[in-house]
């Protein structure tokens, strides 16, 4: 089994509890891993390495451009190791070698696209309405920024938020989710090989309660950014406003996929089984709601059915796999809850329903594609986030309905509408209440393209430039060139 160290101050340490705990491999069930067990000691060491390696010393002082050069080559480094950060990936959270070997070729671009932008942020100088001063603005970085990310693409969604705080000139304490800690443990290192100086990114690993709570709540943390669920968001954005500290949030979803009788059936069907089984369910964005207009629903079913059937379910790490394990045990029960749960209230069993026994599926944490029919939007299945592989189909008639529908839900965070009505596209996306709207279409990010939640989907957006701003803060300067100070006891 291997033994992972943290990464502090530019260098490998053990925890101060000198604790480890096992991290498990869905697809055999079995330990693979050894993460370090941090405390609110290991996290006070790294802050404090943040804090100093933000206010002196190389980075501090280093222009925006050799920022920007260096996430540049740490981008060049993902590059170059994506396979092997790939497999450590999938052994630790049993998605798709397809997908992150995708995910992880990608990657690289977000530190190219952000890295570029270090040296464009610029403020503004103002023509103010007074004479005799002469105003301009700064955007500067918020400080040490905490890094909380979820076990499903760990170094994706830490990438989303590692790039713009760099290239804004944060310095990160990540801590990811204990039950995936391993890819980052090892990527953290290309940090060192690319030359950032020590103290500008930090892991420390461990539990919720003992590493994210007193991260969240060290007074040398300005800015929590964080992907997870509404709970634990909820939790954490409650402890930052104690002490005025920027937030950004990435929470779940609920996210309604609409196809409508003009659609092209095909496309849409393909649509429906990428937006739930692609990632096992295991993703924010899933379609976990199909809307399918009435004319169309028995037809669109049995399509839908056909496709879902010739699921290629097994090995994460085979190429050919289509389906996956359900990342960690908890997960896994929660998903066979939620179907007991549909199954309680009257929702039509389409398809799988329970654990796979397919023997390609050995002793992993699998659970069949399950379809369920006629589900009423006010059912729990409809309203409830379970990220897993396990789809609610629900009747609409019109377009105000599935709009009604749509937007019957506290989340809001990705959308499908499936048309060949140009005008209806357009309708459509003005009234959905979701940070993101794919029109004949699903799932697609970019770094270039903002991303984030509407209503309980969370606050702020990453991606897209703007989502730098997410780590600066502006300062308004007043240089005085020729003001009178006519009355000193009456403010102008
Ligand atoms: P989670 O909320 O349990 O954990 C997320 C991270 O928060 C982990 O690193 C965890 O250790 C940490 N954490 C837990 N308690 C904490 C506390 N009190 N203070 C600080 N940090 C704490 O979520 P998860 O189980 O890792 O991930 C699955 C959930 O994440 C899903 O329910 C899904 O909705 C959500 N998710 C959202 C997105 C998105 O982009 N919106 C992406 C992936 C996952």
């Amino acid at each position: 089994m291997q033994r992972y160290q943290m990464y502090i101050d530019g260098r490998s340490v053990d925890p101060a509890s000198n604790r480890w705990f096992e991290s498990y491999n869905p697809y055999t069930s079995e330990p693979w891993a050894e993460i370090p067990e941090g405390t609110a000691a290991d996290v006070d060491i790294a802050v404090q390495a943040a804090h100093k390696a933000f206010s002196e010393g190389p980075w501090a002082t280093m222009t925006a451009s050799q920022r920007g050069m260096l996430l540049h080559r740490l981008g060049d480094l993902i590059a170059r190791d994506a396979r092997k950060l790939a497999e450590i990936e999938v052994r630790d959270n049993g998605k798709l070698i397809a997908e992150m070997q995708g995910q992880l070729n990608y990657i690289p671009q977000w530190y190219y696209y952000f890295g570029g932008a270090a040296d464009k942020i610029q403020g503004a100088v103002i023509p103010l309405d007074k004479k005799g001063y002469f105003n301009f603005t700064r955007h500067e970085p918020v400080g040490v920024v905490a890094v909380i990310t979820p076990w499903n693409s760990p170094l994706l969604l830490g990438a989303w938020k590692i790039a713009p705080a760099l290239a804004a000139g944060c310095t990160v304490v990540i801590k990811p989710s204990e039950f995936t800690s391993a890819s980052t443990l090892e990527f953290v290192k290309l940090f060192e090989e690319a030359g950032f100086p020590p103290g500008v990114v930090n892991v420390v690993t461990g539990f919720g309660k003992e590493v994210g709570s007193p991260l969240v709540e060290h007074p040398l943390v300005k800015k929590i950014t964080f992907t997870g669920s509404d709970a634990t968001g909820r939790h954490i954005n409650e402890q930052a406003a104690k002490h005025f500290k920027h937030v950004s949030l990435e929470l779940g979803g609920k996210s309604p996929n609409i196809v409508f009788a003009d659609a092209n059936l095909d496309d849409a069907v393909n649509g429906a089984v990428s937006g739930i089984f692609a990632a096992t369910g295991q993703t924010c964005i899933a379609g976990s709601r199909l809307l399918l207009q009435d004319s169309i629903y028995d037809s669109f079913v049995e399509r839908l059915l056909a496709l879902a059937r010739t699921a290629r379910m097994g090995d994460p790490m085979q190429a050919d796999t289509q389906v996956g394990p359900v990342t960690t045990q908890p997960q896994y029960k929660k998903v066979l809850e939620y179907i007991d749960i549909a199954r309680g209230e009257g929702a039509k069993l389409l398809l799988g329903g329970g654990p796979s026994n397919r023997k390609e599926c050995g002793k992993g944490w699998f659970i069949e594609p399950t379809i369920f029919g006629e589900v009423d939007n006010q059912m729990r299945i409809a309203q409830e986030e379970v990220f897993g592989p396990l789809l609610s189909i629900i009747r609409f008639k019109d377009e105000d309905d599935a709009v009604r529908i749509a937007n019957d839900s506290r989340f809001g965070l990705g959308s499908g509408v499936w048309t060949s009505d140009i005008a209806r596209a357009f309708r459509m996306s003005e009234r959905i209440q979701a940070g993101m709207v794919w029109v004949n279409s699903y799932r697609a990010v970019s770094y270039m393209s903002p991303f984030g939640g509407y209503k309980d989907s969370g606050i702020g957006r990453e991606n897209g430039i703007d989502a730098i701003r997410e780590y600066l803060q502006v300062k308004s300067i007043w240089i005085n060139s020729g003001a009178v100070t006519a009355n000193p006891f009456v403010l102008r």
